[in-house]
């Protein structure tokens, strides 16, 4: 079987490669699956996490040959610390899924490992001979994950544009140090929010794209608007259903519930992905910042992004206008396109749109959504690390505490998977100080002294990570991203 790809908004269609390369519709659109493939859980019992990864992929990307999408599933996950690549830790009901044994300590290196492959090969399988010129806009974790993946692979280049006061130190750090001939990182003048828009805009502007294809560039995208991110974040849902069958606590068949934090909305719909293909999922918990936009849609059915944004101790989710929850409109509105351009021209020009009853009970179905509160996440860290000996980041935390929440409200038994999407050292001065205190020490500091204090092994070098040069100073303003990317690719010829 062969899957096809459409766009959100209109009748625009493309095959994966083609989705993959070009990593938004141009008519503004997202690209989904016209119909899920379904993955017998029998099929993937004895597998192990590049085994069902091969599974899922094949499914979805039917034009890569077998031998390729096996080497370059070894490849991509030969960088991770573990074999098992995402491990699950147990404490009572709380289970987590461990996301970020990556090479940059977030749950986005599972996707961002893979996707500079399957894009040079889609290029490849499309003919192109242009230079792929990757955009991306970051929280903080997608830009350093991108980064790792993309430096020096001939064919590419790679702009990654953060929000200048909206990362963490470790975060922006891990981003200004970047090595590569090919890399260029820039702070932007703003939020994560503006960053995102001004990349959407980017590549929906004919005038600049057709430019850049008189020099020979087309551009793509590394964020998870990108079909070839989506896709490799379905496997670890199959993964620890798998796990938690072998590991006893599920019998095959048995219904399993999941805890996400959300931002972009990117990880959790990979779940619902996987709960079309055939995963008995019960419930997808969406768990949210005090950025509670989402939380506020599944309480009214309204989605309202007019509203402060807010900076918390988990940047990587502050954000206000999740780019993949059109795709979820979008299935669940019966592939309604007409509704959904409708909707999604209504968020950006008056900042809110709202849903039927039909579409809101189909939401329901499958989705629970709740946040947690800045102090809450603090004293989730810190109760979790005294019950159990168990250090967890901001995120992490946020989605312990709405879980929590869940089953006070549910009284539901479900075995329950919490998405653990950062290692904590990533936000080393928020969870030291959750456990411990105030502290006066720079974070550079702080690094050892929590991994020396809790007693939990620095996962790689960030000390020395902390001391590097820093190679990317410029800030930018929204109004600048354009001319700042012309610069860069000019500057490399
Ligand atoms: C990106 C990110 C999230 C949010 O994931 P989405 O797919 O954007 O919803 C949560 N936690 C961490 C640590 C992240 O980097």
């Amino acid at each position: 079987m062969s899957i096809k790809y459409e766009s959100t908004r209109s009748n625009i269609k493309a095959d994966p490669s083609e989705a993959i390369l070009k990593g938004i519709s141009s008519d503004g659109g997202l690209f989904v699956p016209e119909s899920f493939p379904s993955l017998e859980l029998a099929a993937i019992m004895d597998m192990d996490y590049k085994g069902i990864c091969y599974e899922v992929l094949s499914r979805f990307f039917h034009e890569f040959e077998e031998s390729h999408l096996r080497k370059i599933i070894d490849l991509s996950y030969d960088k991770f610390n573990t074999e098992k690549v995402t491990p699950i830790v147990s404490f009572d009901n709380l289970n987590f899924l461990e996301l970020y044994h990556g090479p940059t300590l977030a749950f986005k290196d599972v996707a961002l490992s893979i996707l500079p492959h399957l894009l040079t090969e889609s290029a490849k399988i499309q003919k192109v001979t242009d230079e792929i010129v990757i955009l991306t806009a970051t929280s903080g974790d997608t830009g350093k994950a991108a980064l790792e993946g993309f430096a020096d692979v001939e064919g590419t280049s790679i702009v990654v544009f953060f929000p200048d006061e909206g990362v963490s130190m470790i975060q922006r750090k891990q981003m200004t140090t970047q090595k590569g001939k090919n890399v260029q990182v820039l702070a932007i003048d703003g939020n994560f929010d503006d960053a995102q828009r001004g990349v959407k805009e980017i590549f929906s502007d004919k005038a600049y794209n057709e430019s850049l294809k008189a020099t020979r560039h087309i551009l793509s995208s590394a964020n998870s608007i990108n079909i070839g991110r989506l896709v490799p974040q379905i496997v670890y849902y199959f993964y620890s259903y798998v796990e938690s069958v072998k590991a006893g606590k599920l019998k095959a068949g048995d219904m399993i519930n999941f805890t996400v934090p959300t931002g972009n909305f990117g990880n959790i719909l990979a779940g619902y992905y996987a709960k079309m293909m055939g995963l008995p999922v019960n419930k997808l918990i969406c768990a949210s910042n005090d950025n509670n936009v989402l939380y506020e849609f599944f309480k009214t059915g309204e989605y309202n992004r007019n509203r402060p944004f807010l900076k918390t101790v988990s940047p990587s989710m502050d954000i206000l206008v999740s780019s993949n929850f059109e795709r979820l409109i979008y299935h669940v509105s019966g592939n309604d396109k007409v509704f959904v351009k409708k909707s999604m021209d209504l968020l950006n020009s008056s900042g809110t749109y709202k849903v039927d009853d039909e579409i809101k009970d189909a939401i329901d179905d499958n989705f629970y959504g709740n946040y947690c509160s800045e102090e809450d996440t603090l004293t989730t860290i810190k109760d979790v690390f005294e019950k159990y000996h168990y250090l967890m980041d901001t995120h992490t935390a946020v989605a312990c505490k709405v879980y929590g929440d869940y089953v006070k409200a549910t009284k539901d038994e479900t075995l329950n998977i919490i998405l653990s999407t950062a290692s904590p050292f990533k936000f080393t001065k928020s969870v030291y100080e959750a456990i411990f205190g105030p502290s006066d020490l720079d974070e550079y500091l702080l690094i050892k002294e929590l991994s020396d204090k809790t007693g939990t092994p620095l996962p790689v070098d960030l000390i020395e990570m902390c001391g590097a040069e820093d190679l990317h100073k410029d800030v930018c303003t929204f109004e600048g991203m354009k001319q700042s990317i012309t610069d860069f690719l000019n500057r490399q010829v």
